[in-house]
């Protein structure tokens, strides 16, 4: 599943204000019952076609009936959760048009997005429920317990939990994309005319990218964290060029210097260098560098380390503000992380062991558009990263156009 925002256009005040009734009722129902549905959008504009915008929402995907359900109701869809986001995000101005997707991951996909001044920036949906558990259906408590453990919680707590570190990381003059915009499960950053390090063939000076990279890794610690994924797909590749005027014999010579500057993204499971399993992540973060530039660039460092014990020294030092702290305090509470984590690695575990099912899968047929596209998608998941970034820099139609893909 990917946005697909051809629908928008057709969509009036009335279909709105349904489709915002249904993710209120979200909050307290798995399944929003239809008269709650009613009643709220009501409340909020009037008696009229209530009935007639839940067939066009649930028809355009955007809200879902669940099969053998036990009354009359409807839940968000993806599409619905993706719609009402990019509806705020456009009523900030931050984004007008969309246009290609340049990665999909197995939780989350990337956008190009661009505001009314055609500037491109990068919207990131979060996905993390986009595999849910057979399960969930016949044990209502695991939903219960977990406060709406539901994948639209948790995709929001993923990109809450992203932004929030996306701005201290930026306030603290780390290499990271500008944080613009969240809301819901999606987030808008600038985007990073780059490569991923992945893409990157070969670098004039392997050493020196590898120390700059080791000495990011080291100045997350000192500020209390971990990044928890810091790979070759994570880690951006800027070109920087500067030019040098050189006089020799008389004649003014011009130089151009290229500069890699490395850009950290994707920032869903970073930690605190005082979690429980804070070493494991750290030494696994430096051995995934270690391992692509041995791989990639033939290069291995004469020096052993770094060691956790050693960053662990260095957390707060020298004035360091500590990041995990401030996230925190930014609203993003220690109970939410856990939640976070927690379902993290459960979802990891059920996909192990094979019980996890495409999340549309259990949405009834007829509201399944035909252009549903989870068999395929799926299926390139894995490699979906590879996708070539040149390829995205045309903005096909605006929002409230239909797209051509
Ligand atoms: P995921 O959580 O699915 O791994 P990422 O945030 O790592 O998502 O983004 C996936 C890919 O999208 C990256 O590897 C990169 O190619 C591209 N990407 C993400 N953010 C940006 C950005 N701000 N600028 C340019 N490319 C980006
Ligand atoms: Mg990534």
């Amino acid at each position: 599943m990917f946005l697909d925002t051809r629908v928008l256009r057709h969509l009036t005040a009335e279909d709105w204000r349904v489709l915002t009734a249904v993710e209120m009722g979200s909050k307290n129902h798995e399944l929003v019952p239809t008269p709650l549905i009613e009643r709220i959008a009501r409340l909020k504009g009037g008696a009229s076609g209530v009935h007639k915008s839940i067939a066009t929402l649930a028809k355009s995907g955007l809200i879902g009936r669940m099969k053998e359900a036990k009354y009359d109701g409807y839940r968000l869809t993806y599409g619905g959760l993706d719609y009402l986001a990019l509806h705020t995000h456009s009523s900030k101005d931050v984004v007008y048009s969309v246009g290609s997707r340049v990665g999909v991951g197995k939780e989350s996909d990337i956008m190009i997005v661009a505001d009314k001044t055609g500037k491109q920036k990068i919207l990131k949906i979060h996905r993390l429920g986009r595999i849910s558990f057979r399960t969930v259906k016949s044990n209502r408590d695991y939903l219960r317990n977990r406060q709406g453990g539901s994948w639209m919680y948790l995709s929001r707590l993923a990109a809450m939990k992203e932004y929030a570190f996306m701005q201290a990381l930026q306030e603290e003059g780390f290499p990271v994309p500008e944080p613009i915009s969240q809301s819901r499960h999606t987030i808008v950053m600038s985007l990073v005319e780059s490569l991923p390090l992945r893409q990157v063939s070969s670098v004039p000076d392997p050493a020196s990218l590898y120390a700059e990279l080791i000495d990011l890794i080291l100045r997350l610690a000192k500020h209390g964290l971990i990044h928890g994924d810091f790979n070759e797909f994570n880690i951006l590749i800027k070109e920087e060029r500067t030019n040098k005027y050189t006089i020799e014999d008389g004649e003014e010579k011009e130089e151009e210097t290229v500069t890699l500057v490395p850009i950290i993204i994707d920032f869903p499971q970073m930690v605190s260098m005082d979690h429980v399993n804070a070493e494991m992540y750290f030494d696994r973060d430096v051995e995934c560098i270690k391992r692509f530039f041995k791989k990639r660039f033939h290069f291995v460092p004469t020096s052993p380390g770094p060691f956790f014990k050693d960053a662990k020294k260095t957390v707060g030092k020298d004035g360091a503000r500590r990041l995990d702290a401030a996230v925190e305090a930014s609203g993003f509470t220690k109970k939410m992380l856990k939640e976070l984590e927690k379902a993290i690695e459960e979802q990891q575990a059920k996909i192990d062991a094979g019980e996890a099912v495409a999340e549309d899968e259990e949405l009834e047929d007829d509201e399944e558009d035909d252009d549903e596209d989870n068999s395929d998608d799926e299926e390139d998941e894995e490699d979906g990263q590879e996708e070539e970034v040149q390829a995205v820099f045309e903005i096909p139609a605006s929002v409230g156009r239909p797209v051509e893909d």
